[in-house]
């Protein structure tokens, strides 16, 4: 399935009641040949108003990171593993992230990067595909907030940087 097909249905998505709140639906942004994909765990209300995810205060972090390390944002594809916001950015519940995970596994079907980049607990629930290495790592909200783990962050994202340079 092509990925602008993919991208009508998860907007149409009444799959579980978190639609019913959100501004928009965010499926995730980024080129559909990505060599590396971000999955984060559901958009906040910046991301709910533009449509696009990680663009609010844990984006802006996640960005600085990418730029200390020399990866360029454009070149990897930026989802979440739930599509819609959550009441009051609460944590998504069990239905609600396996009512979405479909999508995102479609996605990674579709993308076939060869590296996932699973950020936060929430991410590392998502599916594994053999040929893809999926490396675990902090939220950058909680990398943001806690000096320890946004020293391992910064660690993780240098460490992924070399991955990415040693495919070509
Ligand atoms: N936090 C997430 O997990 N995803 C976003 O898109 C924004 C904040």
């Amino acid at each position: 399935m092509a990925l602008r097909e993919l991208n009508e249905q998860i907007i149409n998505c009444r799959k579980c009641r978190l639609w019913k709140d959100a501004k928009h639906a965010v499926p995730g942004e980024g080129p559909e040949n990505a060599v590396a994909m971000l999955v984060g765990q559901n958009p906040g209300e910046e991301e709910d108003t533009a449509g696009k995810p990680f663009v609010g205060r844990a984006g802006k972090f996640l960005n600085k990171v990418l730029t200390e390390n020399g990866i360029n944002r454009q070149d990897l594809f930026v989802t979440n593993i739930v599509k819609h916001k959550t009441p009051n950015n609460r944590k998504p519940l069990t239905d609600e992230i396996e009512a979405c995970t479909p999508y995102l596994a479609t996605q990674i079907k579709e993308i076939k990067p060869k590296l996932v980049v699973l950020m936060g607990e929430v991410a590392w629930r998502t599916p594994r595909k053999e040929g893809i290495t999926y490396f675990e790592t902090y939220h950058p909200a909680a990398a943001m907030r806690f000096p320890r783990a946004k020293e391992k962050f910064k660690r993780d994202f240098a460490k992924i940087k070399t991955f990415m340079q040693n495919l070509g």
